[in-house]
């Protein structure tokens, strides 16, 4: 009998997430003929996501959509999880390596009994078909290639690695499951405060402008959110104007920040410590804008401009409107 893959879809702000659509893409990687694919759809009002994702899943897409469902929590996610797997018993369950994907496929793994790859960036199949996983480890400085020896499995695929899937070659059938409140919840989410008003996510944006302790103000990170309407990217941030209070945390990079991997990072006065390298050194193009010609992170980037980003960004971001918008 075929492997049933299982791939918990993710919302936010009302939309299906794009690392939703990579994760369906890394099933029909590691699929093989005979194995099925159903997808998890888990919020409130999902009806419309429910019917989008079925353009996408040749399979049963489970669809749970309860009021108290509209915020992720662990608890709630995992029972409703616990009841899909009454009707579904998954040999593979793939999630975003996401907030909310790092959270919960531990969550899944130990319900299951399932070994876990975590941050995968790429699959492909070796030469007994099995599957390889490849995740990056030090700060994307080396690769291991990893593959499950037997059992469940859980995998969480870091977004923006993987091509997103096609539309399927035939829509799937939307199920929708009853959810029962549990009255014996351990914690409950209030409320979830944005801190950002970015209009792009900033994991999954296809282009980052992030600035550092050289931006030097809030105020400067003005001519940096200009540069990324333009281009349509997301803003981020080092560890040191965060520290520094230019900006907030929630658009920190680095080993205790996001992790991104844009098409495009351009960094802004940030130096290129190791521990920030360690959140955007798998971006596709690196590029740099620092005073100082000696700075590390001219060492990882791709293009190089030596001179004062208030000057050089402010250009940018005239060249490109000219352009682009
Ligand atoms: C356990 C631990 C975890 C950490 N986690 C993170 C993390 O997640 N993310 C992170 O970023 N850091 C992290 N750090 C901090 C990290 O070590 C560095 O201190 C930090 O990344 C430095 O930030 P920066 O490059 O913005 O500042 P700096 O190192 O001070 O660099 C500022 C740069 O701006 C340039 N500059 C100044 N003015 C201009 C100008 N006008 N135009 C152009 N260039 C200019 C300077 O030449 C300099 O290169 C961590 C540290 C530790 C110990």
């Amino acid at each position: 009998m075929g492997k049933t893959y299982v791939v918990v879809a993710e919302v936010r702000d009302g939309s299906l997430r794009q690392v939703t659509l990579e994760a369906l893409q890394a099933v029909s990687i590691a699929c093989q003929e005979g194995d099925s694919t159903a997808a998890v759809l888990i919020g409130s009002q999902t009806t419309k996501l429910a019917s989008e994702l079925a353009g996408y899943v040749d399979g049963q897409i489970y669809s749970i959509d309860h009021p108290e469902l509209e915020i992720y929590n662990p608890e709630t996610y995992l029972n409703v999880m616990k009841s899909v797997f009454e009707r579904v018993t998954p040999d593979v369950v793939m999630l975003g390596h996401t907030a909310q994907g790092r959270d919960l496929g531990p969550a899944i793994a130990a319900h299951l009994g399932a070994g876990q790859i975590s941050d995968v960036i790429a699959i492909e199949k070796g030469d007994a078909d099995e599957v390889i996983y490849t995740r990056p480890l030090y700060a994307g400085k080396a690769f291991e290639q990893k593959q499950f020896t037997g059992g469940a499995q859980v995998v969480t695929i870091r977004p923006n690695n993987i091509n997103p899937t096609e539309a399927a070659a035939s829509a799937g059938e939307v199920v929708e499951l009853d959810y029962a409140p549990s009255a014996s919840l351990r914690s409950i989410v209030k409320d979830v405060v944005r801190k950002t008003s970015g209009k792009v996510d900033l994991t999954e944006a296809k282009i980052v402008i992030s600035g550092g302790r050289g931006v030097k103000s809030a105020e400067g990170f003005k001519p940096l959110e200009e540069l990324a309407d333009v281009l349509h990217g997301a803003v981020g941030a080092s560890r040191a104007a965060c520290d520094a209070g230019y900006c907030d945390y929630s658009m920190q990079i680095g080993q205790t920040g996001k992790v991104v991997t844009p098409e495009i990072y351009i960094a802004c006065g940030i130096s290129g410590a190791i521990q920030h390298l360690a959140g955007m050194s798998q971006s596709r193009v690196i590029i740099a804008i620092n005073k100082d010609p000696e700075a590390p992170i001219f060492k990882v980037a791709d293009y190089g401009i030596v001179g004062d980003l208030f000057e050089v960004v402010p250009l940018l971001t005239q060249e490109f409107r000219k352009v682009l918008v």
